[in-house]
């Protein structure tokens, strides 16, 4: 028999990846606002219906994949939370995407309780969630972090332990996504100066493909959004506005001024503030091909 595990925040990527803990012959004891998600988690073998008191004296290691800094909070500190109920040895791993600040405040709150806290976030999107391809960045204790390696080796392809500072997976994570933002920001608005030109976008892609112009981001938004008008996530665009917020926090923090990134936060808070925000990143073409037309 497996591991013992318990999984807070059932959502685009946490229900495929409690699902791969699930397919290697672990117990999963999944919570999640959302009745569907936790019904989904049900069927493919997991169990629901404990209180999140009740699953800390179940299990060894407790994944949470939760979507904003709020939720993260509450699920940890607040009253019935992972470290304001935790126990002594318990390894309790997040893998969602919030500011270092809050990775910070979690270790030390789990550190007076002698809890394990890693701080994981992933890159690799709800595909790589579901094929097992993700990539974690882990910041904290190192022996916390060997202790949860076969159970991330489940879940990603590429597991790195970045160092012992909680927060130092996060900012990987953040710069990755401050690339993606970059990117994805690019590919809309060369897309839209393609079509001006008079040239077809399946073309364009085949013929960048092989240029330096490739990116992965140019394939990923291209092939399975922009080409389908179909922009159902996937990354939602106020998540990765979420995150750049987060890296220029960062910068704030070193005393470092990024202009460029500057603009591109702004470019995705209008973009959110005009009602793009609850659909995939890739959706930002579309907003550059509205704009246009005001
Ligand atoms: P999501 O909104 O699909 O899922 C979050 C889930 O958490 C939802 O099912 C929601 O009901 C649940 N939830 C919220 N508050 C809760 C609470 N208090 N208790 C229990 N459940 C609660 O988001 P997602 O796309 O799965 O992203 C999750 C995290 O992973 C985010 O931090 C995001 O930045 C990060 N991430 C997402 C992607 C992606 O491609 N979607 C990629 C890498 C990292």
């Amino acid at each position: 028999m497996g591991e013992k595990i318990g999984f807070i925040g059932l959502g685009n990527m946490g229900l495929p990846m409690a699902q791969s803990l699930l397919s290697e012959g672990n117990e999963v004891y999944g919570v999640d606002l959302n009745k569907d998600a936790e019904a989904a988690l049900l069927r493919s073998g997991g169990v629901i219906g404990l209180s999140i008191n009740n699953i800390i004296k179940q299990v060894n290691f407790i994944f949470t994949s939760l979507p904003s800094m709020k939720a993260v909070e509450e699920i940890y500190l607040g009253e019935e939370g992972l470290i304001t109920k935790g126990r002594e040895g318990i390894v309790l791993i997040d893998t969602s995407t919030v500011a270092p600040s809050l990775n910070q405040k979690l270790a030390e709150e789990a550190k007076k309780k002698r809890i394990h806290f890693l701080a994981a976030p992933v890159s690799g999107g709800v595909i790589g969630a579901e094929n097992r391809t993700l990539t974690i960045m882990v910041g904290g204790p190192k022996q916390a972090f060997e202790q949860s390696q076969p159970l991330l080796n489940i879940l990603g392809e590429n597991i790195f332990h970045v160092n012992e500072h909680i927060e130092s997976g996060t900012a990987v994570k953040l710069i990755n996504n401050l690339l993606i933002g970059f990117y994805t920001a690019g590919v809309s608005e060369a897309l839209n100066l393609a079509e001006k030109s008079n040239i077809n976008l399946a073309q364009l892609f085949e013929m960048l493909n092989v240029s330096y112009g490739q990116s992965r981001i140019y394939e990923r938004n291209y092939k399975s959004f922009i080409a389908n008008e179909d922009y159902r996530p996937g990354f939602t665009l106020q998540l990765l506005n979420k995150d750049l917020g987060f890296a220029l926090d960062l910068a704030k923090e070193h005393e470092l001024q990024l202009p460029v990134s500057e603009l591109l936060l702004n470019i995705y808070k209008h973009a959110e503030n005009e009602g793009y925000g609850s659909q995939d990143m890739a959706v930002l073409y579309e907003k550059v091909k509205n704009d246009q037309t005001k």
